[in-house]
């Protein structure tokens, strides 16, 4: 407490600021030249306060870069095979360009089937197994969104990402694993932990890129990282007081870290923008791509 900081902090709001000015930019040109407006349905099961507030984040998101958004809201009591129903007339939608299901869904739906039976072209979340088996072999349509917001953050600052030594902290479908095949993709050496990694500071040492995504406020201490380190807090964490906390020990950590990330006000941002990013890239493409672009789906 009270040392000198040394790290840049990164401020993702204004990465996530900036990357929208430009995409409410190219969205307009859009427009203008095709007629076209990028449309994202967004399916909300349930009343769950926190998935409340994350899709009504996501469509004011839309609104501010001129993405139409609709949300269809069902009952808890709904099932699998209805919800996909409604997906299956959202895939042959024309005016719909990304479709998002908000998670986690009821303990009875098969989210998996559900996932699967969004059209790929329209998988923004980049959570159909067609777009993760596309991160594994590092040709992707859509990189899920929290992952591709930690690159773009990485590549505002010009930091180097090939040959450095990565450690992600969490290996869930959602942030960790995607977030190790992109860096790999782009050339670094990536450890993942996770809850049953014995001794984890042995590994976070080494990083020279710390990416943290466990969801446990004060895993990673001062100690473990190496001095000069990047290190990126993907965690959300309430805590008693209410306020919001990362997964690191921000103060302490920014005393020898060369680049941080705040909680609030780092990743965050960004994930929501690279929502609106990948649904403007899927509009563009069905207008580059119209004879192929509905026929991407899987049989
Ligand atoms: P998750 O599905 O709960 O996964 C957490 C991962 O962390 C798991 O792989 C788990 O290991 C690992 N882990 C838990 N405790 C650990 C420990 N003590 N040491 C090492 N690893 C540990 O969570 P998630 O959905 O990936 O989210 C992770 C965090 O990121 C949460 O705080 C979430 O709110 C936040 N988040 C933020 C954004 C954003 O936009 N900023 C987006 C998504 C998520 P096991 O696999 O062994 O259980």
């Amino acid at each position: 407490m009270g040392g000198r900081v040394l790290a840049k902090i990164i401020d993702g709001k204004a990465v996530a600021s900036r990357i929208r000015l430009e995409l409410a930019e190219k969205i307009s040109a859009l427009k203008k030249m095709s007629g076209v407006t990028p449309g994202l349905a967004v399916i909300l099961v349930g009343d769950d306060p926190a998935s409340t507030v994350y899709v009504s984040n996501k469509v004011r998101a839309c609104g501010s870069v001129g993405i139409k958004s609709v949300t269809q809201r069902f009952g808890v009591e709904i099932e699998t095979d209805d919800l996909i129903e409604k997906i299956k007339a959202l895939n042959d939608d024309p005016d719909i360009h990304g479709i998002l299901v908000q998670l986690p869904l009821p303990t009875h739906v098969n989210v998996r089937k559900v996932l699967e039976a969004i059209a790929i072209e329209k998988d923004v979340d980049g959570f159909h197994l067609y777009n993760v088996g596309g991160l594994v072999i590092g040709d992707t349509i859509f990189s899920p969104c929290t992952p591709y917001g930690v690159v773009k953050l990485l590549e505002s600052e010009n930091i180097n990402i090939e040959g450095q030594n990565v450690v992600i902290v969490g290996a869930s479908n959602i942030v960790g694993k995607p977030m190790a095949l992109m860096l790999m993709a782009r050339d670094a050496t990536v450890a993942i932990c996770h809850a049953k990694t014995r001794d984890l500071a042995q590994f976070t040492i080494l990083a020279d890129i710390l990416v943290v995504a466990a969801g446990k406020p004060n895993l990673i201490l001062p100690q473990m990282v190496k001095t000069g380190a990047v290190v990126i807090d993907v965690g959300i964490n309430r805590m008693p007081d209410g306020r919001l906390s990362g997964d690191v020990d921000f103060e302490g950590i920014a005393q020898k870290a060369s680049f941080i990330t705040p909680v609030p006000g780092g990743v965050g941002p960004m994930t929501v923008t690279m929502l609106l990013e990948n649904t403007f890239q899927s509009a563009s493409y069905s207008i580059k791509n119209p004879c192929t672009y509905q026929k991407l789906h899987l049989p």
